[in-house]
């Protein structure tokens, strides 16, 4: 089972990294990817990801938007020569207009130019979308092709119709978290319905956003297990076919690169 979004590298879990791993290893995670919210914490995702054998990405959070270096490509390309094939995706890019922690207008540069360097460096994109649907589809038609690139919507809390579009549209999928065992959640267990196992992936957002029956504590890897099992029972299929489709999904994203069995706590 692959956790294709999770922070394992944050401070939340400096005190029991090891045994948390460990946890998520004994529930069958056999993959993460430690995504970088900015460029010290990219790089800390990458320092981590090498330690325990995981994969990360590189990328500037819309909510982080305003510090961003002005030669944004020169950063990246650092961590890529500092950590080369543990760097599998760029992200988490996108906007955020519900906090608005950064000015709306430089969260469109900076998205924009991580749109650039990905499909200059040919990398996938890991993105996020909070409130912020039209300006980021209009991000997306300006700089990502779908016929050549890859990437994930992560923690998709939308509609039905706004999953078609990143999956019609686009050829993205969707991140799915502990959001969707929620019980408020019924339009997403719609959208879920409606795109089908070709076009999502599992997610934790660890230390945010914990599935039932852990809903307010700390998340961690080992709980994608029981949004997969949700997401089993939201479609009418057995767990094992939601995991095997979701993985492979996860795959054909991250390519070749995201190795398996990556988890050695
Ligand atoms: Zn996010
Ligand atoms: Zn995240």
């Amino acid at each position: 089972m692959i956790d294709t979004h999770a922070h394992v590298h944050d401070r939340a879990f400096d005190e029991d990294r090891d045994a948390m791993l460990a946890r998520a290893r004994d529930r069958g995670v056999d993959a993460i990817v430690t995504v970088g919210c900015d460029v010290e914490d990219s790089g800390r995702a990458c320092e981590v990801a090498q330690r325990y054998g995981l994969s990360a990405t590189i990328g500037i959070h819309p909510h982080e938007a305003k510090g961003a270096p002005d030669d944004l490509g020169a950063a990246f390309d650092a961590l890529r020569a500092r950590f080369g094939e543990r760097i599998v995706a760029v992200g988490e890019t996108g906007l955020d207009y519900h906090y608005d922690h950064s000015p709306r207008d430089v969260q469109r540069r900076v998205f924009a130019a991580q749109l650039e360097y990905a499909s200059r460096c040919g990398l996938p994109l890991v993105f996020h979308q909070r409130e912020a649907h039209a300006d980021f589809v209009a991000g997306l038609r300006a700089g990502f092709d779908g016929r050549t690139q890859r990437g994930i919507v992560h923690c998709f809390t939308g509609t039905p119709q706004e999953a078609r579009v990143f999956t019609g549209d686009f050829g993205l999928v969707l991140g799915i978290g502990g959001v969707v065992t929620f019980k408020t959640a019924q339009s997403l267990r719609d959208a879920v319905r409606e795109v089908g196992l070709d076009a999502i992936v599992l997610e934790t957002d660890c230390p945010y956003l914990a599935p039932i029956p852990h809903r307010g504590k700390r998340n961690e890897p080992a709980f994608v297990a029981d949004t997969a099992r949700v997401v089993a029972e939201v479609l009418d299929v057995d767990l094992e076919t939601v995991v095997a489709r979701a993985d492979a999904n996860a795959r054909r994203v991250f390519g070749a690169s995201l190795p398996l069995r990556t988890v050695t706590a």
